[in-house]
């Protein structure tokens, strides 16, 4: 089979940074973007026949998924492209493909001296994944370097869409063609993103800076998928509504909202989905009984 590899139900303990989840039915590999409709075809064919729902998969640092035999089909990329440079005037215009780690392009475009992203240092997602996500810190989001993307729907197939072909979110992203749903909708394949020269000394500088903050105030080593809930208000984060309403360092069984930031949530070892959802469904009670706001959760919850 070409441009793509079916593979028996993986582990999607294994393949989330929360280490939590059963298995999937099948995993559908893409490794080369034009077959990508096949691939979707693959998918869709063992999804149907087995009453389950194909879901993209990047690096599962935003997913809380349950445990048993679950009804999804996973996508996923392997397409080994490296990274493409070209340079406009003062600006540098980045193509990789979408299952590049976030940290590797952050890298090369420091060493490289191409600004834009510093403030994303120690997201541990994909690059596909960070543009579903409109993953961001520190007041950047992917949604503002992005120059195109090559993405794949049902009704458009493979194509580049322009960043303006995009609506942008807090934490997410949709494609603006009328009937398009919510980011599962399309594949990503490939992100263009426009960065701007600077002295690589500074970007590094930047980017460690960045990094230390996140170190003293969020438990990065710890196994969770970053924030669980969204902030209501920029000025209102989730962490401190929690933290009033008592949970920080809640625990139930395994799982436990960090002593170090009350919005991550961390499986301590032996952590399992139904108790990550019991302390969900406390933090939730508690938060709008405290301070009368209802918490959406940040992280995807699979199936
Ligand atoms: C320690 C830690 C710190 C974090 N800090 C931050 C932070 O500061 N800011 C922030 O925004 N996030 C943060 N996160 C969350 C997470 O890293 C980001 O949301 C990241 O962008 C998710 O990328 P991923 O590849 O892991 O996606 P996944 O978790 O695999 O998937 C997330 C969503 O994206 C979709 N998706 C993934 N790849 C593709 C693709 N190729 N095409 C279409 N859809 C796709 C999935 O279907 C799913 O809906 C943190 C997580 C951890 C564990």
């Amino acid at each position: 089979m070409k441009g793509y590899a079916l593979l028996e139900g993986p582990c999607l303990a294994r393949r989330t940074t929360m280490g939590l989840g059963g298995d999937a039915l099948a995993e559908v590999r893409l490794t080369e973007a034009r077959f990508a409709g096949e691939a979707l075809d693959a998918a869709e064919r063992l999804a149907r026949d087995r009453g389950a729902r194909v879901v993209f998969l990047g690096r599962g640092s935003n997913l809380l998924v349950r445990e048993g035999t679950l009804p999804l089909v996973v996508v996923s990329l392997d397409l080994g492209l490296g990274l493409s440079v070209r340079r406009e005037g003062g600006r540098g215009i980045l193509r990789a493909g979408a299952d590049m780690p976030l940290a590797a392009l952050l890298a090369r475009a420091a060493s490289l001296g191409f600004s834009g992203l510093e403030a994303l240092a120690g997201i541990p997602g994909s690059l596909g994944g960070a543009l579903a996500m409109n993953a961001g810190s520190f007041g950047t989001c992917l949604a503002d370097v992005l120059r195109s993307a090559l993405i794949f729907t049902r009704e458009g197939g493979l194509r580049e869409a322009e960043a303006g072909d995009f609506v942008f979110a807090y934490r997410g992203c949709r494609l603006r063609e009328e009937g398009s749903g919510p980011a599962a909708d399309f594949l990503v394949t490939e992100v263009c993103l426009e960065l701007v020269r600077k002295d690589p000394a500074r970007i590094r500088e930047r980017m460690a800076e960045v990094f230390r903050q996140k170190q003293a105030g969020q438990p990065i080593a710890a196994r969770s998928a970053g924030c669980v809930f969204k902030n209501p208000r920029p000025e209102r984060p989730a962490g401190r509504l929690l933290e009033e309403a008592g949970l920080r360092g809640r625990r139930c069984g395994g799982m436990r909202f960090s002593p170090l930031h009350a919005n991550f949530l961390e499986n301590t070892g032996e952590g399992s989905c139904a108790q990550a959802l019991e302390l969900i469904a406390l933090a939730r009670e508690a938060v709008e009984r405290q301070s009368g706001f209802s918490l959406e959760l940040e992280v995807r919850l699979w199936p």
